[in-house]
């Protein structure tokens, strides 16, 4: 076999449309996801995918300055490429973590394609078929086209959760919240947890609760079935004292996202369930070594949601399938889309799962005319600030915060 070498990167920005304006602690989605589409070329005509997020933002120019850094790399050599790309203290000035996950991706699949196996066999071998996901409910602002999709009352949440439920089979809820006041969120969330019946459900502020309101909102869902409470507070002395004073497993995935901290978290324990992110560790096998930790020190693993197009989601995919202490249901933002980059179209959910991919590699391909009909769409809407609402010009957040959107304002939003 002759082993491939890099020939070039090259990058392409496209956005695509959501359902809804997705809000959050910091801002909002902007009704759009902006997404970086990277593809590693070799000498022997494999070409491999990666994907990258950003906040709203291009990554393309940061892909381009790193070619020099690759042409000629072997994509076998995984871990002489993560020193190359993020040494630890070479890469001081330009962290490079996420850049690199996504150059790891496409060496997966090129090495996958070349071997002519999928990349779940080169990184240990399936223990499952299926990855089962939350339903991940977002309060959402309308459309700016249709009016449609507003969730921003405890009833308009109900109804989007079951209709999910209904349409994608999913069998436990996260909230995403921090948006509103948090009493106003408790009481959603009851809303929530009692409409689902049995399902489990997750409640996840992004680290805008102080410690006081975490504690308090946490004690306020101690008796509903949670399976845990995600940043409820931010920094891992924060979590640490929620942790000592509520009763429910504490998630985090702000502030156990490397090696460092999950050393940390293990010394002097303040989480309980790490979520891993394909993009935020740096590559699908980083979480897979993150996880072998957990394994050890038994601490539960859950897989993040960063936004993802198909080739993200493969990646979580193949993390999610061999990654044997993976008890919890995985978070998606994919759902929430309106389409695809992909060949075939979206990824379907069958009873709230997907499927691995079983081709070679990491088993998906681009969809050309999709990738340029959203790169056109790039464009023609640009990027947006992720870290700000559209609905309230000239907020920022504060952590811990105490500046929550009025849950009466139902204006709509142009974005
Ligand atoms: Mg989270």
């Amino acid at each position: 076999m002759k082993r491939p070498k890099i020939t070039d990167v090259r990058a392409t920005t496209i956005a695509l449309p959501l359902e809804a304006p997705l809000r959050h602690s910091n801002g909002a989605h902007w009704g759009r996801f902006v997404r970086t589409i990277v593809e590693v070329d070799t000498d022997i005509g494999v070409t491999g995918l990666g994907e990258m997020g950003g906040g709203g933002e291009s990554a393309e120019a940061a892909f381009r300055a790193l070619k020099s850094y690759l042409v000629g790399h072997d994509p076998f050599e995984l871990e002489a490429m993560r020193f190359k790309i993020t040494n630890p203290t070479a890469s001081l000035y330009n962290n490079r973590t996420q850049l690199h996950a996504a150059l790891e991706f496409a060496c997966i699949d090129i090495v996958g394609k070349v071997l002519n196996i999928p990349a779940y066999d080169l990184l240990g071998g399936k223990l499952r078929d299926t990855i089962p996901f939350a339903s991940y409910l977002f309060f959402r602002l309308p459309n700016q086209e249709n009016g449609q999709g507003e969730v921003r009352t405890a009833d308009q949440l109900v109804e989007h959760a079951l209709a999910l439920k209904k349409q994608h089979g999913f069998q436990a809820h996260k909230l995403k919240g921090g948006v509103f006041p948090p009493d106003y969120e408790l009481e959603a969330f009851h809303a929530l947890a009692h409409a689902v019946g049995s399902d489990p459900v997750r409640y996840d502020p992004n680290g805008a609760l102080s410690v006081e309101d975490a504690i308090r909102f946490g004690r306020g869902i101690e008796n509903l079935k949670n399976d845990y409470f995600e940043d409820p507070t931010w920094g891992l002395n924060g979590m640490r004292r929620v942790r000592a004073n509520v009763k429910i497993p504490l998630a985090t995935n702000t502030v156990v996202i490397n090696f460092e901290q999950l050393a940390a978290n293990i010394l002097n324990p303040a989480v309980d369930v790490i979520l891993l992110d394909t993009t935020f560790w740096g590559g699908i096998r980083p979480c897979i070594k993150a996880a072998g930790v957990c394994e050890t020190f038994q601490l539960g693993i859950s897989v993040h949601s960063s936004g993802e197009l198909g080739v993200q989601l493969a990646s979580m995919l193949h993390m999610g399938a061999v990654i044997p202490n993976l008890v919890f249901t995985a978070d998606a933002h994919y759902h929430h889309l309106m389409d695809d980059i992909i060949l075939g179209g979206p990824m379907k959910y069958q009873d709230g799962a997907i499927q691995v991919p079983t081709g070679p590699g990491l088993g998906v391909e681009l969809d050309r005319d999709k990738l340029g009909q959203y790169a056109d769409y790039y464009k023609s809407t640009g990027g947006y600030p992720y870290d700000r609402d559209p609905a309230r010009p000239g907020w920022f957040s504060l952590v811990p915060n105490t500046r929550w959107a009025d849950p009466a304002d139902s204006r709509p939003v142009k974005y």
